[in-house]
């Protein structure tokens, strides 16, 4: 793109709407950022017209928009990056679970477990036994009755303090 002379009175190539060609125009006014040509005169046809690229240009725009879009592309990355982001965040949150998990729960011996049951009353810290989910270790006290145990796949809401099931014959 010939842009040395980007003022009014300069000479720019340009596709010419008489001429159906791309042809040496003299710049009559620039757009509002003064840097693209307005309105330009043909030195062909002396017609006057709006600025329109050649089609060299208008080849090479497209060409530049399409690699940009692979390269570069801002506003397309922004939003996977913040998504990803994200994901990092709670993939960090799960990994200092386990390992306050593994920091309460491996190596302890057997008998520091309390067999997990519904009418025992736990405190945080207690390491517990659960029939099911595992090794886990009393994260927060919710209430009396609720207890947050954490496991090894992750936090559970645990009852407590309840009356005990009858017990199946
Ligand atoms: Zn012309």
């Amino acid at each position: 793109m010939s842009s040395t002379n980007l003022k009014p009175g300069g000479e720019i190539d340009a596709f010419c709407t008489s001429c159906k060609a791309d042809k040496v125009h003299r710049i009559i006014a620039l757009d509002r950022d003064g840097k693209t040509p307005k309105k330009v005169e043909c030195l062909s046809c002396k017609g006057h017209h709006l600025f329109r690229l050649t089609t060299a240009q208008k080849e090479a725009a497209a060409a530049h928009k399409r690699a940009s879009r692979g390269d570069k592309a801002p506003a397309t990355t922004k939003a996977p990056r913040g998504a990803k982001g994200h994901a990092l965040a709670t993939k960090k949150r799960e990994e200092d679970l386990v390992a306050s998990w593994e920091k309460a729960v491996v190596g302890k011996d057997y008998a520091s477990f309390k067999p997990y049951r519904i009418d025992q009353t736990f405190t945080k810290g207690e390491l517990i036994r659960h029939s099911k989910f595992g090794d886990g270790v009393v994260a927060v006290v919710l209430d009396a009755a609720k207890v947050e145990v954490l496991f090894k796949d992750g936090p559970r809401m645990l009852a407590q303090s309840r009356p005990a099931p009858v017990a199946a014959p």
